[in-house]
């Protein structure tokens, strides 16, 4: 296969600016066929399916684009009992998941010991990993965590623009967000970074630092989605992001990170559906799929959604099959 001059510039050298020169291509179509090649040699036709238990919507914190800020006081707060947790997780070990990813805002009722007991009896009942995805802790938090067995831990950053980090997080730093993902390599985690698409004042030049801190972290894991406007928020006015635009990001994540982990993530399935199958021929090779009990699922809202959970098992079977129809196998 012929390599486009401009992809082996970045092979040779990755750097910001053979990143910004990839994404500033005008015909793209080579880097999607790489990027693809790439990903069929590192993971195979797999698909990964992971199953995201959304166990918690209280957050302290006031980013200004998601609909679980704690100055949003129209969202209706829900937290899930341990016992109900467990058993989601279990239930999605049943219908196949290999992975739960326990996600909720940063919310302080759930200390790290409730979270390391949950791990444990999740552990102790089934054979699954363990992704943690509930905000930034202290190295001290993320030992324990890692004792109780904890997996993998996702953190995305968001946007790698101090500027715009700084407007959009009133309550953190990028780098406390960048230490926190640092430690997380260091205490051997499979660790998770990601940015959005489209955030206000973003650039193409954003874009690729984005990318590029993705590949000076070593992020074992990357979810790269659309920004989606959520009505009671601040941003509430802009547009969404650019799913073409989305796609080009995790294609050249895929190039300097081939073994990574890419989900093609659920904003930019909630945009587009089409989209997310598309991704699986441009470097993504995971999927994930909320299983959140029904009575919680709609109450989780980072951004809009209609995404709704009925059964576990069948919602996994439906979805193995639209793996298969991409001739991809679900794992
Ligand atoms: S993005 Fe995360 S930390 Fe920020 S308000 Fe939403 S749930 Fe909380």
């Amino acid at each position: 296969m012929n390599i486009h001059p401009k992809i082996q510039k970045l092979l040779d050298d990755i750097s910001v600016k053979n990143i910004l020169s990839l994404l500033e291509l005008d015909d793209f179509s080579s880097v999607f066929e790489y990027a693809d090649k790439i990903n069929y040699l590192n993971h195979g036709k797999y698909i990964d399916i992971r199953a995201i238990v959304e166990f918690s919507n209280y957050c302290k914190r006031k980013c200004k684009y998601c609909g679980l800020n704690s100055t949003n006081s129209s969202a209706k707060r829900y937290r899930m009992t341990e016992k109900e947790i467990i058993h989601t997780a279990i239930e999605a070990r049943k219908a196949g998941y290999l992975t739960a990813v326990l996600q909720s805002g940063e919310d302080s009722y759930f200390t790290v010991e409730k979270l390391g007991f949950i791990i444990k009896e999740i552990k102790k009942q089934v054979d699954m990993f363990i992704t943690l995805s509930c905000g930034e802790k202290t190295f001290e938090e993320l030992t324990y965590l890692k004792e109780c067995r904890a997996d993998r831990y996702l953190l995305k950053h968001e946007t790698a623009d101090d500027l715009l980090y700084d407007r959009l997080h009133p309550c953190g730093t990028l780098v406390n967000r960048t230490e926190c993902l640092r430690n997380l390599k260091k205490l051997g985690y499979e660790s998770g970074g990601g940015f959005m698409i489209g955030l206000p004042t973003q650039s193409l030049e954003t874009i690729a630092k984005d990318i590029f801190l993705l590949y000076d972290l070593q992020c074992d894991m990357a979810g790269i989605g659309p920004f989606i406007p959520h009505p009671e928020t601040e941003l509430n006015n802009y547009s969404a992001g650019s799913t073409e635009l989305t796609k080009k990001a995790v294609a050249i994540t895929r190039i300097i990170l081939p073994k990574a982990n890419l989900p093609a993530t659920t904003s930019l399935g909630v945009l587009d559906s089409k989209e997310n199958n598309n991704l699986f021929s441009c470097g993504a090779n995971v999927i994930m799929r909320k299983v959140t009990p029904p009575e919680y699922v709609k109450l989780y809202e980072i951004y809009p959604t209609d995404i709704n959970v009925k059964n576990i098992e069948e919602e996994r079977k439906e979805l193995e099959l639209a793996i298969r129809t991409l001739e991809k196998i679900p794992r």
